[in-house]
């Protein structure tokens, strides 16, 4: 059964806490224990009445946290009053209520938009207290109107309806629109009638209940499918559901967690168990689920255009984002190509330097140069350029050839050599190659100062800059991927500003949309767009293209997510909370199986090793970071491991107190290691 119902109405007087009391009096007689919450009140005694009624012995401020004078809208009561509401009381009332009853019924105020405070109406209330609702209506005419847009309102905000009850207000109440009400919205709705209350001259409550008890439909009201739902859900999953990156045997043998929702930096299942998010749901979320601002935004844009292609026309989000983008980006980089993933991203990168040589006529630079332990994504182009055996090793028989140079794993220098010195001299040896090959390379690609997918890779302060030199001087472009660096991760929007440095190609992918919806963007030069300008019959034309291309919902959530980054000066605000994770990470240090803790702002890898002397990993079989990341779930935390390093990664918009929550079960469950 259901914790708590919320009963609201179309408008005020429609009987909302009739309905609530005489539902509180039949739930009592069918012998269950029934508890009221009127979080907002203004004027006359509903909530007294009701204690009253229904015998409970509660005090009056919990029933009823905000009691207020004047007959207004809430915001405006509140106001006058000198009060500021604050929903934390409304929570800790329900949740005494809770413990003591089988079920709460909690009554509203006024509508579903009747305004609580500042941009906070009493839909957001409901959502805020996760309950299901229940619409009380009164039956005449006007009824099919305000009932439709209470409704659509409800389901604009996410809100689950149970069903609608209609009462009836006037003696006159079996007129024509009366009769035809409660069966005409019921099928214009689909919105279920859980019955229909007569009217009452006399308010006799006995009466009352004796007359409808029987007609309301309980069972719709209270039953939680919730639990079923949840193994029909797993059954189905594992029927036929294939998971990226994922053995599917073991996946056979577990429980899945199922995500239903997501509301600020957290995750909730089917269960209505929430998470914390630790990962920014692999790497891509930045400002929390569900942000109000990208909602709308995208909202707006689907009611004017879905889709419409790049090729041969254009669209109004992919303009403006475009224009967004090269405002943010590093100066130089003017031009933008979109794809769908951080993967085409870099395919797309890769074909541009390609053949930008080719195009003006340096046919011999046609080699792509990258770091042995790099991650560029899973298609063949970028697994062309990676360096992570375990991802890469299988397909080698299918990818192109590439000039893989050494860089260090800043924990792992090899014996007798000294880190950060040998990082330096790594690129020194980078640098030998170029002045000799110069000639056959057409660019480095890397993923600057943040190697995320080897393990959280942080290069020594430097080294950047040093890239960029040896590139310029030796002609060769510089593909910057900050698929996972990119907005904001590293505490700058883009990880090359720490080292001022501009790339000649930027690949963007995972952040652009907030964690929305599937977008790249890969940014060029002026010099390397002008490149492909020629006349048509020379055939020089980039040609590439993906059928999503600039797709206006994604470019609609992807500025929506930069506005908020200007509006909110997250990035300001994200620097005391870096500091402070930074100090809470020292924490890790000495315990018995953590080899190592590193971090660029909010981008963490903790490396876990069996023997803390030595450095010996643990063996891959023995999953020690999956199992971590299993543990850390029971105490509300949802991360994913990259092999034996624990990857922090949460949203930009975190709070200390989350860090603090975060860290704290990270802790734990390291601490409880072997
Ligand atoms: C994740 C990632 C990619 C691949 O992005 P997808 O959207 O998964 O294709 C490429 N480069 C880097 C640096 C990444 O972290």
């Amino acid at each position: 059964m259901k914790k708590g119902i919320f009963i609201t109405a179309t408008d005020t007087g429609a009987g909302k806490t009739l309905v609530s009391a005489v539902l509180g009096l039949i739930l009592q007689r069918k012998g269950l224990k029934v508890g009221y919450l009127k979080p907002v009140q203004c004027a006359g005694n509903d909530a007294t009445f009701v204690k009253n009624l229904l015998k409970l012995d509660d005090d009056i401020t919990v029933i009823n946290p905000y009691y207020l004078k004047e007959p207004l809208s809430p915001h405006l009561a509140l106001r006058r009053a000198r009060k500021k509401f604050d929903f934390r009381r409304v929570k800790e009332s329900f949740c005494k209520l809770s413990e003591k009853y089988d079920l709460v019924i909690v009554e509203g105020a006024g509508g579903l938009m009747a305004p609580i405070r500042e941009g906070y109406f009493v839909a957001d209330l409901i959502k805020d207290l996760g309950l299901e609702v229940v619409i009380v209506a009164r039956k005449g005419l006007g009824t099919i109107n305000h009932t439709t847009l209470t409704l659509k309102q409800a389901e604009e905000y996410g809100l689950k309806i149970s069903g609608l009850i209609f009462n009836s207000t006037h003696c006159s109440s079996t007129g024509i629109a009366q009769k035809t009400n409660p069966k005409e919205i019921q099928r214009i709705n689909k919105t279920k009638v859980l019955g229909i209350l007569p009217y009452f001259r006399v308010r006799k409550y006995d009466e009352i209940v004796k007359k409808v008890e029987d007609s309301l439909d309980l069972k719709a009201m209270l039953s939680d499918s919730e639990c079923e739902n949840t193994k029909a859900l797993e059954s189905l999953d594992k029927k036929h559901l294939w998971h990226p990156f994922t053995q599917m045997k073991d996946w056979a043998k577990e429980e899945p967690l199922i995500i239903e929702k997501g509301e600020g930096n957290y995750l909730i299942d089917t269960e209505g168990k929430r998470y914390l998010d630790g990962v920014s749901s692999l790497w891509v979320n930045v400002h929390g689920h569900c942000k109000k601002e990208i909602n709308d935004a995208i909202k707006k844009q689907l009611n004017k255009l879905e889709h419409s292609t790049l090729l041969g026309l254009s669209n109004v989000p992919a303009i403006k984002l475009s224009k967004k983008l090269v405002e943010v980006a590093p100066k130089g980089l003017n031009k933008v190509f979109y794809s769908d993933s951080g993967s085409t991203a870099v395919e797309v990168a890769l074909k541009i330097a390609y053949q930008y040589w080719q195009n003006i006529g340096e046919n011999k630079k046609t080699q792509i140069v990258h770091l042995a332990n790099s991650y560029h994504g899973d298609t063949l182009g970028s697994v062309s350029v990676g360096g992570i055996d375990l991802f890469h090793k299988v397909y080698r028989g299918l990818i192109f050839k590439t000039i893989k140079v050494d860089f260090p794993d800043c924990y792992r220098a090899p014996k007798g050599k000294k880190y950060p010195a040998y990082a330096f001299e790594c690129v020194r040896n980078i640098e030998r190659l170029f002045s000799k090959d110069s000639k056959k390379i057409a660019a480095f690609i890397v993923e600057p100062i943040v190697q995320g997918a080897a393990g959280m890779i942080v290069w020594p302060k430097g080294i950047l800059k040093e890239i960029e030199r040896i590139c310029r001087k030796n002609n060769v472009l510089l593909i910057a991927d900050e698929v996972a660096t990119g907005f904001g991760r590293t505490g700058k929007m883009f990880t090359c500003e720490h080292e001022n440095v501009r790339p000649d190609i930027m690949c963007l992918a995972k952040g652009l949309t907030g964690g929305y919806l599937p977008l790249a963007a890969t940014l060029t030069t002026d010099e390397i767009y002008n490149g492909f300008l020629f006349d048509y019959k020379e055939q020089k034309t980039f040609f590439h293209g993906h059928t999503y291309t600039g797709n206006p919902l994604a470019c609609t959530a992807a500025l929506a997510n930069i506005e908020v980054f200007e509006k909110e000066k997250t990035l300001n605000h994200m620097q005391p909370k870096i500091k402070y994770l930074e100090k809470r990470l020292k924490e890790f240090l000495p315990l018995k199986h953590v080899g190592d803790v590193r971090n660029k702002g909010f981008m963490v890898g903790i490396e876990l090793v069996k023997d803390k002397k030595t450095k010996e990993p643990f063996p891959w079989e023995a999953k020690v970071g999956v199992k971590v990341c299993r543990e850390a779930r029971l105490y509300g935390v949802i991360l994913r491991p990259l092999g034996n390093v624990i990857v922090l990664m949460p949203p930009l918009n975190i709070s200390i107190k989350e860090i603090n929550c975060l860290i704290s079960a990270v802790l734990r469950v390291v601490r409880e290691l072997y």
